[in-house]
């Protein structure tokens, strides 16, 4: 699938607000200019020298920020504090490059430069700490929604396949659990009464995942438990089945079967999810709504 997401964001950012900084260009551009002729006019050239090159490039490089500050999209405000801060530099150099040039006396240019300099550096400081802020809360609301499945709210596929490598080498009990006759629930009462039961069976799953229990979705109508709590696993899957069986309105009734595989220390992930996958199959077989272990399971 084509997924263009990307294109999205970079089309959200390349949003400028209007005419403004298109005013600071023309600004930083206009007092260059002026400051330029000025020196000319009053006809001592030998002021456009290399210090009056650094100071064009500090006022470039200033106005170049700016201009990029206008394809961050966002309405905090620590984005205005950062772009007034950098507009007090942008005066700042300017006002160097007028001393420079001695069109006012060097010692008012550096006292401006400084005035000016002071409250930028602290805004900016201000600014980047909040930017560093902002920046790392989107990209854990980025991996969270990555990690995150829509319908039901549990840890998705991706997420579970993390859970497995991080258990790696550890004991834990994994189990595959799996709504009973699903379809049927689909074709009688329509995708959407489906939809709510997979929801409802996400909020029940949620609050009784902790930091031992990982609950995820992990397909379709089907969600994968890891348990690393091994003494009370038993206990844990018994209830787990209890809470999630349940009866909608009297109308129908949701089960669950479940298979249970052990995972030992030397033992892979992968190959413990094959074995409650091929208990699952047996719990289906032997009639549904039971908790099947699998053979590998030697408490
Ligand atoms: P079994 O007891 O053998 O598990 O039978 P089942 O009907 O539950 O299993 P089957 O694999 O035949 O059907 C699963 C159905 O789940 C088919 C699919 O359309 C439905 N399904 C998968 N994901 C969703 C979803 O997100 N929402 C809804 N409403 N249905 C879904
Ligand atoms: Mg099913
Ligand atoms: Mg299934």
């Amino acid at each position: 699938m084509n997924f263009k997401i990307h294109d999205k964001l970079v089309h959200e950012v390349e949003s400028p607000k209007g005419l403004l900084y298109r005013m600071i260009i023309i600004y930083a551009c206009c007092i260059t200019a002026l400051l330029t002729v000025l020196a000319l006019v009053i006809g001592d050239t030998s002021k456009l020298n290399f210090y009056f090159f650094i100071n064009t490039c500090t006022v470039a490089v200033m106005t170049w920020f700016i201009r990029k500050s206008f394809n961050i999209h966002s309405r905090e405000a620590h984005l205005l504090v950062f772009r007034i801060s950098l507009f007090f530099l942008l005066n700042s150099s300017l006002a160097s490059m007028a001393g420079g040039m001695n069109l006012i006396d060097r010692d008012t240019a550096s006292l401006i430069a400084a005035i000016l300099y002071v409250p930028a550096m602290l805004m900016i400081i201000y600014s980047f700490r909040k930017f560093i802020n902002y920046v790392n809360h989107n990209y854990k609301s980025a991996v969270n929604l990555s990690l995150t499945d829509e319908l039901t709210g549990l840890p998705n596929r991706r997420h579970l396949n993390i859970k497995l490598r991080e258990i790696e080498n550890r004991l834990a009990t994994i189990c595959i659990a799996d709504i009973d006759h699903f379809k049927r629930i689909n074709d009688t009462y329509g995708h959407d009464a489906g939809d709510r039961v997979l929801r409802n069976t996400g909020l029940i799953l949620s609050n009784l995942a902790n930091d031992n229990v990982f609950i995820s979705r992990s397909g379709g109508e089907e969600f994968a438990i890891v348990i690393i709590d091994h003494a009370s696993a038993e206990g844990i899957v018994r209830k787990i089945k209890e809470s999630v069986s349940y009866d909608c309105n009297g109308t129908f009734k949701i089960s669950f079967s479940i298979g249970v595989a052990i995972k030992q220390k030397h033992e892979s992930s992968s190959s413990t999810i094959t074995a409650a996958d091929d208990a699952l199959y047996q719990a289906k077989r032997s009639g549904r709504d039971r908790i099947i272990y699998s053979s590998r399971f030697n408490n």
